[in-house]
């Protein structure tokens, strides 16, 4: 990215290279200080060069440790990642050798987040940088000694590389935004998504279907309703249990429409649903909620539910 940099799509940051020119210089999960987690060394375009970086999103400054010039940062919000998840976004970079943010600290997606140096154990200037898909803080030691955090991607999988120059990308499968299309939702107001009897709700996600039932078009999604195959297999699947596909579209897994052709297989397609329901009914129990969908009921784990407007 270059500095003042900004991408929002529907409300939602992208996660952006926070480099300008970007040479990797350490990979993901190799050996020394990266056995294990998803830690890259950035360096830019000409070595020993302190280049600044800039923020991927609105980030807060969590925590500072001076001693490496290492600073773990959150996003404010959720964010958007290169391979189409929609989480917070928590990552620390190391070895800047002037650290002058302040915990608490907000920095704005394309401002200066801080510069490429050798403080702490480093050998040549770089940017070390980690990041986790989710909120969580934990900062913890793996199998091999080495601080990682959970859910963490590769580089790969979280910034979109619109105007970075990538000068050594170790292989990995850089995507711009262009690459990665956004879902349209109506009513991205906050709600409280308390689900209850009359909310309006979406489908939120991308889903893959486990079971087609043969000769219906009907599907089956473990993590939807919880039927496994095996449940189909044994026949304990009750009738609720399978989803009508009408109101599905077939998309790859990152959510791309394009070039599909709306014939889905079991334990191999992707699909969505843009449509607005009613809920008919909760059942506190399994925290699932009844909606209708071509005039069949089906009960799904709230968790998959937004509630919209
Ligand atoms: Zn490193």
């Amino acid at each position: 990215m270059y500095k003042g940099q900004k991408s929002v799509r529907a409300n939602i940051e992208d996660f952006l290279c926070p480099f300008t020119d970007m040479y990797i210089t350490q990979g993901s999960r190799g050996i020394f200080s990266h056995r294990g987690v998803y830690a890259n060394d950035i360096r830019g375009k000409v070595a020993g060069i302190r280049y600044p970086y800039y923020a991927p999103c609105t980030s807060k400054c969590l925590k500072i440790y001076p001693e490496s010039g290492q600073v773990m940062w959150q996003s404010l919000n959720k964010v958007r990642f290169a391979n189409g998840r929609i989480d917070y976004a928590t990552y620390m970079t190391a070895h800047d050798d002037n650290v002058n943010v302040v915990i608490g600290q907000i920095v704005n997606q394309g401002e200066q987040l801080g510069s490429m140096g050798m403080k702490g154990n480093a050998t040549g200037v770089h940017c070390h940088i980690q990041v986790s898909q989710s909120n969580d803080t934990s900062w913890i030691k793996n199998e091999y000694g080495i601080y990682r955090f959970n859910n963490e991607y590769d580089l790969d999988d979280c910034y979109f590389v619109d105007y970075t120059n990538i000068l050594y990308g170790m292989g990995g499968n850089f995507r711009t935004t262009g690459q990665v299309p956004i879902i349209e939702m109506p009513g991205s107001i906050a709600l409280d998504q308390i689900i209850h009897p009359g909310s309006r709700v979406m489908f939120d996600g991308i889903f893959q279907v486990d079971i087609i039932k043969r000769g219906t078009n009907l599907f089956g999604n473990t993590k939807l309703t919880g039927v496994s195959y095996m449940d189909y297999y044994n026949e304990l699947a009750s009738s609720y249990h399978w989803i009508p596909l009408d109101d599905f579209t077939e998309v790859d897994k990152y959510g791309s429409e394009v070039g599909q052709d709306d014939i889905v297989y079991g334990g191999q397609s992707y699909v969505i649903n843009k449509n607005v329901y009613t809920v008919k009914e909760i059942d506190i129990d399994t925290n699932s909620a009844k909606l209708v969908l071509n005039n069949r009921e089906i009960w799904v784990f709230s968790a998959f539910l937004k509630e919209v407007l």
